[in-house]
C-alpha cells in the first residue's frame, strides 16, 4: 500500500479550546480507518481538518507527499445528517446533480449526458434508483444518509471520509450501509467515525481511538481490546 495522506503533529484550536493535540498517522491507499472515541473527543475536526476546512496552528498534512491541490487526491465527505436542511426543496436526483456542478456556476447550467449516467450510476450503487424524483423531505435516516454517499461518490473520489453515517438510520439500513462502504472499499480509501464499535471492528482494517489525542491505534481488535480493558476510558459509552 502507498502513502495517500500522512498527518503530523497536528494540532487545533478553537479559541481557548484544543480539540486535537499532535496528532501522527498515516492513511495509506486501500485504507479502511475507523474513528472511535467519546463525544467531543476531536473526531469531526480531524474530518475537518483533512478536508481543510479547519486549520491546524501546529503541524501538517500532506497528500502523496505534497499538498491536496497539488495532489490531484479527490476527496468526498459525506457530514452529519444534522448539519443539513432536510426541508430544502429539492429531488434524490438534484441532490447529487448538484455535486456536479462547475465552480462557476451558471444559473441555468444544463448537465451533460455523462454527468446524468454517472449520477444513475451512484443511485443504483447505494440502492436510490427507484426513489430517484422522490423530494428529500420524504426520505426516511437511511434514505438520505445514502443519499449523501451518493452525493460524495458522484464527484469520484480517491478516498471518502463519512461522519458517522450509521448514527440516525434504523438497524436494517445500517447493516446496508456497512455492507455498502466495505464493497467501496474494494476500490477506494473509507476513513469512518462511528459509535458502532462492534461493527466497525469487525469491517475496519484499522482502528484509531481519539480523545484529543489518539490513544490507541492500529489492528482494529487490539484497539477495542485496550478500550474494553480500560472500563473508565471506555469510548463512546458501553461497547
Ligand atoms: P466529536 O466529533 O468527537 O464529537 P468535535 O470535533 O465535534 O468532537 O469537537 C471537539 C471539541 O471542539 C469539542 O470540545 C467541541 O465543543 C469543540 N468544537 C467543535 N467545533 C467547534 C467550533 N466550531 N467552535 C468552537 N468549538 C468547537
Amino acid at each position: 500500500m502507498s502513502e495517500l495522506i500522512k498527518i503530523e503533529d497536528v494540532s487545533v484550536k478553537y479559541g481557548n479550546i484544543e480539540a486535537l493535540r499532535d496528532l501522527n498517522f498515516t492513511i495509506e491507499e486501500g485504507d479502511y480507518i475507523g474513528i472511535i472515541g467519546p463525544n467531543g473527543g476531536g473526531k469531526s475536526t480531524l474530518l475537518k481538518t483533512i478536508l481543510g476546512l479547519v486549520k491546524p496552528y501546529k503541524g501538517t498534512i500532506t497528500f502523496k507527499e505534497t499538498s491536496l491541490k497539488k495532489s490531484n487526491v479527490k476527496i468526498g465527505y459525506v457530514p452529519q445528517i444534522n448539519e443539513l436542511n432536510r426541508k430544502f426543496p429539492i429531488t434524490v436526483k438534484e441532490v447529487i446533480l448538484s455535486a456536479k456542478l462547475p465552480i462557476n456556476m451558471a444559473i441555468f447550467h444544463k448537465y451533460s449526458e455523462k454527468d446524468i449516467q454517472e449520477v444513475e450510476g451512484v443511485l443504483s450503487t447505494v440502492g436510490l434508483l427507484d426513489i430517484q424524483h422522490r423530494h428529500i423531505s420524504e426520505l426516511s435516516g437511511g434514505e438520505f444518509q445514502k443519499m449523501l454517499i451518493a452525493r460524495a461518490l458522484a464527484s469520484n473520489p480517491d478516498i471518502l471520509l463519512l461522519d458517522e453515517p450509521t448514527s440516525l438510520v434504523d438497524m436494517n439500513s445500517q447493516k446496508q450501509i456497512y455492507s455498502l462502504i466495505k464493497s467501496l472499499n474494494e476500490n477506494m480509501t473509507i476513513v469512518i467515525i462511528t459509535h458502532h464499535v462492534k461493527e466497525i471492528t469487525k469491517q475496519a482494517k484499522k482502528l484509531i481511538w481519539l480523545e484529543k489525542n489518539i490513544k490507541s491505534c492500529g489492528d482494529p481488535f487490539e484497539v477495542y481490546k485496550f478500550a474494553y480493558l480500560n472500563p473508565t476510558e471506555q469510548p463512546g459509552g458501553k461497547l
